[in-house]
């Protein structure tokens, strides 16, 4: 079985990572496509090097455009890789512009596509990750969904009616997160390097476009994470993005503020923080993996079951409504009653299913 992966952005990065190697262990063929959406050193390279994704058989140096205008070169450029290489699937992962392009590319020319990471819904049309995701779920033939809900979804749009394969086969996030965690223990010094001890930091991360394209909604949130570290210091590594927004406006803030870090590094300091602020999607869930509260600074969340059961709380960018959040939380216990993402084994269900069922 031959499968061309198209990657392009951080988090695919870390998910192709554990699936890739999967894959290998089962014999399956896999291409690699790197579409350049993230290429600095600290967002890709080094991703590359420290978690062994095997190097991109082809990378298309698209990054720094508009949506339109990457999409369509993706998609364009993709088609020529997949024309020539044939293969039986073409694998997306998430809700990025790569994610839709691929997809799109291969089941224009009749290829079927696979999407991990299936099913998620924030019933927000304003990201231009809904729409990614939504539109590509629909066009995909095997649907691998990361949890219940995502399933459930699916289910409530009608899924059962089209010709797509559903698959809860778990969450490739926490096979990334604990397995690197255990790597990263005896290979990452960061904490020594920031001078940070266990419970002591809070870890945020800010890089979502409703935030950073919104100066009120940028400033709501710089606003708390300063009164904030004033209880306990706040550590920021920077998205580029968000970097160069409070560059243009001006904003400047006392937080402690590092570069993107590697994500050994990331895991270190996730799973040594007090709590996680952040508006990422895949941050929310690895303050679980590692027993962390998190406050998510947007107005709603994919990953609903942890805001239902008490680990996530959904704070927006509203200043009041974050530090109440945080002092909600700031003394209280960890306990975890849960287990939503399937236990760390969703690159070897994807890979086993696709060699028994395919
Ligand atoms: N991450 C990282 N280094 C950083 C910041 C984040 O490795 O400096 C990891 C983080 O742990 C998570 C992933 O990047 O696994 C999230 O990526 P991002 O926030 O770009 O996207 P999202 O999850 O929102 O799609």
């Amino acid at each position: 079985m031959k499968i061309v992966t198209i990657i392009g952005a951080r988090p695919q990065f870390i998910k192709a990572a554990v699936v890739s190697k999967a894959f290998k262990e089962h014999n399956i063929n896999e291409v690699l496509v790197h579409t350049g959406q993230h290429f600095d050193q600290n967002m890709s390279q080094i991703f590359f090097e420290e978690m062994g994704i095997p190097a991109p058989n082809y990378n298309l140096h698209i990054h720094g455009l508009s949506h339109g205008a990457m999409t369509g070169q993706m998609l364009e450029k993709t088609e020529e890789i997949l024309l020539k290489e044939k293969p039986d699937f073409v694998l997306v992962y998430g809700d990025t512009n790569s994610t839709l392009a691929g997809a799109l590319a291969a089941v224009k020319i009749h290829i079927p596509v696979i999407h991990i990471e299936a099913g998620l819904r924030s019933y927000n049309m304003q990201m231009p990750e809904e729409v990614n995701r939504i539109l590509t779920d629909r066009i995909s033939s095997i649907l691998f969904c990361p949890t219940d809900t995502a399933v459930a979804n699916l289910q409530s749009e009608g899924y059962d009616k089209i010709n797509a394969k559903i698959v809860n086969s778990g969450d490739v996030m926490e096979d990334s997160a604990t397995f690197f965690n255990e790597v990263a223990k005896t290979r990452s010094n960061i904490l020594n390097q920031l001078g940070l001890k266990t419970n002591s930091y809070i870890l945020a991360t800010i890089h979502r476009a409703e935030n950073t394209d919104n100066p009120d909604k940028l400033l709501g949130i710089f606003n708390a994470l300063e009164k904030i570290n004033k209880d306990i210091p706040v550590i920021l590594p920077l998205h580029p993005r968000t970097a160069n927004i409070l560059k243009q406006k001006g904003i400047q803030t006392d937080i402690q503020i590092i570069e993107p870090v590697g994500y050994l590094d990331m895991t270190i300091l996730t799973s040594n923080a007090s709590m996680i602020l952040t508006d990422s999607g895949g941050l929310q869930k690895e303050a679980f993996f590692f027993n962390r509260f998190c406050i998510t600074l947007r107005e709603e969340t994919e990953w609903v079951e942890l805001v239902d059961n008490g680990y996530n709380f959904l704070a927006g960018s509203d200043t009041e409504k974050i530090i109440q959040a945080f002092q909600n939380i700031k003394n209280r216990e960890f306990i975890k009653k849960h287990n939503f993402y399937g236990g760390g084994k969703a690159s070897e269900n994807i890979a086993n299913y696709l060699v028994k069922n395919i």
